[in-house]
């Protein structure tokens, strides 16, 4: 079994648009409870490849697996959000209006099991996680504060606490620090390794302080496929690197 101990599992995958090659054989592997950085230059293919993961995408061919048995080419977008895979775009899209308890309580309302009542109250088992997640994303104590006053970085916790609420397996976040301050970035550094192990996480970022406080494995997409993988100290060494990002 190809597939024993890995998360998510690409092998090959190819898209292109109008005969332009945006993945041309991407090969990718994540483990349980890992936290993967990705890099590249604009156009490497990062976004699509987090398009074709999710679903919004379908390659021309290719693998894609999820967990050992679950082969997502099979399912629809929404599908593969219900089997545990989260997504967050790089700007927040908090419910400006509802407090940061609403927010998160409708969180659990695109959970199909509470979408049979308008009105639901939570289980003890929603409140203890509602609890957890708060603490995780530094808001316990902005409970009841409307959401569109918070600040950026703020809204950018609690949308990863939306996806939480949903319990996922693996997160794909899309620089999730961008804008923020470097107080904010550090503390999402926190959030994120409380957040490893338990969950998968992938996060293309550009800011490389923050990659090295969270990540331990890098991988580098270029043109469409990966160019290098290691730790970041060993991928900033990387000649085909260097030239990548000082050579066009
Ligand atoms: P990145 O996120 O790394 O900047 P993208 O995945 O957005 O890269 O894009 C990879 C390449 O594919 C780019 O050259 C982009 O112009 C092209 N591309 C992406 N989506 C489309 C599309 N829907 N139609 C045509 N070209 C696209």
């Amino acid at each position: 079994d190809t597939t024993h101990g890995r998360i998510l599992y690409l092998e090959d995958v190819h898209v292109s648009f109008d005969g332009f090659k945006a993945i041309n054989g991407l090969n990718l592997d994540i483990a349980p409870g890992e936290l993967r950085c990705i890099i590249g230059p604009n156009g490497a293919g990062k976004t699509t490849m987090m398009d074709i993961i999710t679903g919004k995408t379908r390659p021309d061919r290719g693998t894609v697996f999820f967990g050992s048995t679950i082969d997502l080419l099979h399912y629809s977008e929404p599908e593969i959000a219900a089997l545990g895979i989260g997504r967050k775009f790089q700007k927040p899209t908090v419910f400006e209006e509802l407090s940061v308890f609403e927010n998160l309580e409708l969180a659990l309302a695109a959970d199909k099991r509470v979408w049979s009542s308008l009105r639901f109250s939570l289980t003890g088992e929603q409140k203890d996680r509602l609890a957890e997640v708060l603490h995780t994303i530094h808001l316990s104590d902005a409970l009841t504060r409307r959401a569109g006053d918070l600040s950026h970085g703020q809204k950018q916790w609690l949308e990863i606490g939306m996806l939480l609420m949903q319990e996922p397996k693996l997160l794909l976040l899309d620089e999730p620090v961008a804008g923020m301050t470097d107080e904010e970035t550090e503390r999402t550094a926190e959030l994120f390794l409380r957040l490893k192990g338990r969950h998968s996480l992938m996060v293309v970022e550009h800011d490389m302080h923050f990659i090295r406080a969270i990540s331990e494995k890098v991988t580098v997409l270029c043109d469409g496929s990966v160019l290098a993988e290691g730790t970041l100290d060993q991928v900033q060494a990387d000649e085909r690197v260097i030239e990548v990002y000082l050579g066009r």
